[in-house]
This record gives C-alpha cells, structure tokens and sequence, in this order.
C-alpha cells in the first residue's frame, strides 16, 4: 500500500489525509504544534467544499455541529439598511447541490481529526516540525528538527502560507501584503440578546471595510470578522492579540448590531491579509503543494480552505489512479488545479473592492442594481456564485 507523507495537519493536511486514505494509501500527518487545533473562530464550508465530504461518506459528520444560514446577506454597515437577502437553505441544495454551513474551526479539526484517527489510529504525529524534505526516484523523506526522517512515496506540503516545503521548492520570497487587516471574535449568543446578528451569512458594506456576522456550533455562538484597508503591516507577527478600542474605532458609527458583538468578544485578534501571485510550480518529483501553501486567498469569497479540500480530493485521487506514475498524476493535479484557485484568488480581490466602496456614489452604482436584483431577480444574485458553489471537483475535466 503506498503511503503519503502530509506536512501540516490544518484543515487541508488533515483533509488530505482523509482522502488519501479514501482512495486506499497509508497516510502519517507530520504537525509541528503539540496538540491539532485551530484559532477561536469561525469558518464558511460552503457546497463545493462539502461535496468533497459527501463524495466520501463524511457530510453528516461534518454538519454535526454547525449552522446553516437561513439567507445570504448584505447590509450597509452605518444604516444595517438590507442591500438584499436571498434565501439560502433548500434554495443552496437545489441550485449548488450540497449545504453551506458555518462552523466553528476547532470543531471543524476535530471532526477531521475524530474521522481520520479512526480510520487509521497512527496517523498523526504530533511535535514533528519539517525542515526539509529529500527524494530519490523511488520514494520522498522530510527531515524533521529532531533529525528523524519520514518517509514515504509522496510528501504533501500542506503546512500553510509560511510553508517550508514551498521555500525549498521555490526560494525564499514573502507573499504580498494586500492592504487588508482582519480581526476575528467570537461571542456567545446568550451575550448579545436583542443585538444578536442575523441567522444568516451577513457582509456589512462601508468605506473601506467591512464586516461580516454569521452564527456558529448550532446557533450558540456569533462569529465577527471585521477587514478595514491599511496601507502597511508594521509588525513581525502576521497575526497578534488586538484591543477592543482599536476595532471599536475602525467600525465607530456603525450599527449597533456590529458595534455591540466588538464590545461584548472577550479577545480580539488582528490579522494581515496575504495572498500570493499564482506560483509557477507547486510539485517536484515527489512533493506537491496543497492549500495556502500555494495559494494564499484573501477570505472575501470565503474560498480558501474549501481550495484545500478541493486539492486533497483531486490530488489523492489522481495518484490513486496512476500509483506508479506520480509525475504524470502531480502534472496533472498542478495544471488542473492552477487556474481554479487563480480565478478564487482574483474573485477575492474583486469582492474587497466590491464590499468597500469608498463614495456615495460608487456605493448608489454598486447596491442599487443588487437591491433591485434581489427584490425582482435573486437569480441574478445567485448566479455570481454559480462558478464557485456548483462547482464539483469529481466532474472537473483534467488538464
Ligand atoms: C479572516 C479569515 C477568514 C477566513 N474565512 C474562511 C472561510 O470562511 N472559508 C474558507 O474556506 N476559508 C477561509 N479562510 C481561509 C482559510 O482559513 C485558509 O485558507 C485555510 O485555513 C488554510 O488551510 P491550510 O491547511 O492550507 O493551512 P493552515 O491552516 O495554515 O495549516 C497549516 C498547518 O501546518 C502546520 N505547519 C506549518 N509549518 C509546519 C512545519 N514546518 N512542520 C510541521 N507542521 C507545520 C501548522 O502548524 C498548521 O497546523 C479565512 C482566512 C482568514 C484569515
């Protein structure tokens, strides 16, 4: 049984793992943190990225703890004045074929954790940091900081935007800061009583920022990420432990809707947003790149982790199919995959410019044809989402 070395155990290393093990290889996870988790926080699955799930029997496994939103949103984010809303339970099924959920991270990697250790109980070693990976024609090893090795037939470097597989593959060079800084809170809804946000998935529009509200872990907890453009970075780290005040200034004015979630989160943290320009290669003999390893994905489309879900499916099934040609099956999952995740990253940057026009009057051209779109033809509406919720990765035609 061939087996797959996976560096990196976030949602697309631990993703991959399930589905490699899906297509019949032998998998070992290599995280380097003690324990596999995730930020306080939430996350948007929506249904191309669970029909990976369905495709292997893990959709009611993954829906146990979340919340479907009744609608898809917008607001003005000073007036909460409705741009439209468009209905988005069955309405989901039917048009995009799987659900959209909302879910809490930690939730969501421990189901994906509970899934795998059960199918394979040796899967995931824990305090393993990769600094290196080597090959020869036969098999692929990662160099760990405690000087063991791994090896295996294939190395996945699922370990994210700072990935050391990608630097070694490709040299040292920085993903792009994109002008966008985030904070992310999450409240119990019992905090929030009147000023509870919407049960839908909610962009508030403004100058220059935005804010999104949705709800989380079967309604009991509200999520906020707030993104205001700021023209540079200026710390070491790219995510930090903010102050109540600074968000509470970035959104002054607004509704009181958002304004109250700000006050009521115990913890705030501030992020800067990076993407990164496609890359010309994301495999080498052996060793493919997954996730925002490769592709970093601004959050506006929110695409990015459901990108690595769609990888781990194509990747681990392509080598399922051609076990004794990996060249041909990593050439393949890079030259199919490459223009799907550019047009996400460039759809992500389009929707910031969208979400934060900055005058009355790019923002009267902008909404006006929405709302009109959502009172006489939500389709329209529905339709900008066609190229990214229909989407399935199992009818997609290789490259
Ligand atoms: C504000 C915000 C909101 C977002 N909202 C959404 C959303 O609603 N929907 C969506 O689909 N996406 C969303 N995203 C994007 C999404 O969070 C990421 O695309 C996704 O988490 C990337 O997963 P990953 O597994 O590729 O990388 P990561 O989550 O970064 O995981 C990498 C893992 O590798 C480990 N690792 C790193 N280096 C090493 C090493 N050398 N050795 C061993 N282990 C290592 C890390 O500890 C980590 O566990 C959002 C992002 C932001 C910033």
């Amino acid at each position: 049984m061939p087996k797959a070395v996976i560096v990196g155990g976030g949602i697309g290393g631990l993703t991959a793992a399930l589905t490699f093990h899906h297509f019949g290889w032998r998998v070992e996870v290599l995280e380097r943190s003690q324990e596999l988790g995730e930020i306080g926080a939430g996350i948007q699955i929506t249904p191309n990225g669970m029909k990976v799930f369905r495709a292997m029997g893990l959709e009611e496994a993954i829906a146990e703890n979340a919340f479907v939103p009744r609608a898809l949103e917008m607001r003005f984010g000073r007036s909460g004045r409705q741009i439209f809303e468009i209905e988005a339970q069955k309405a989901v099924v039917e048009r995009w074929g799987a659900p959209y959920l909302h879910l809490h991270r930690a939730d969501l990697v421990d189901t994906l954790r509970r899934l795998l250790l059960k199918r394979q109980p040796n899967a995931v070693r824990l305090d393993a940091e990769c600094v290196a990976y080597t090959q020869t024609p036969e098999k692929a090893r990662v160099l760990l900081d405690s000087g063991d090795t791994v090896e295996g037939d294939l190395v996945v470097g699922a370990d994210g935007i700072h990935s050391v597989i990608r630097t070694q593959m490709l040299g040292a060079e920085h993903p792009d800061f994109t002008g966008n800084i985030a904070w992310r809170a999450v409240v119990p809804m019992a905090q929030l009583g009147d000023l509870a946000p919407p049960p839908t998935a909610c962009v508030w529009v403004g100058a220059h920022r935005h804010a999104v509200t949705y709800r989380l872990r079967g309604g009991t907890l509200a999520n906020f990420v707030g993104i205001i453009e700021r023209e540079e970075w200026t710390s070491e780290s790219w995510t930090e432990e903010a102050t109540r005040d600074e968000v509470l200034a970035a959104f002054k004015g607004w509704h009181p809707i958002v304004t109250n979630l700000i006050e009521q989160a115990d913890v705030h943290f501030r992020w800067a947003l990076f993407d990164r320009a496609p890359l010309s290669q994301w495999v080498d003999g052996r060793v493919a790149l997954l996730g925002d390893s490769c592709h970093p994905t601004l959050p506006f489309q929110a695409q990015g982790a459901v990108m690595a879900i769609e990888d781990a499916y194509l990747l681990a099934k392509l080598c399922s199919e051609t076990p004794n040609d990996l060249d041909a099956a990593l050439t393949t999952y890079f030259e199919t995959r490459l223009p799907r995740t550019a047009q996400v990253q460039r759809a992500s940057r389009g929707n910031a410019r969208l979400f934060h026009r900055p005058t009355p009057l790019s923002r009267a051209l902008t909404y006006g044809p929405m709302w009109l779109a959502g009172k006489v033809a939500p389709s329209i509406i529905r339709s900008r989402q066609d190229p990214f919720f229909a989407y399935d990765i199992r009818e997609e035609p290789l490259r």
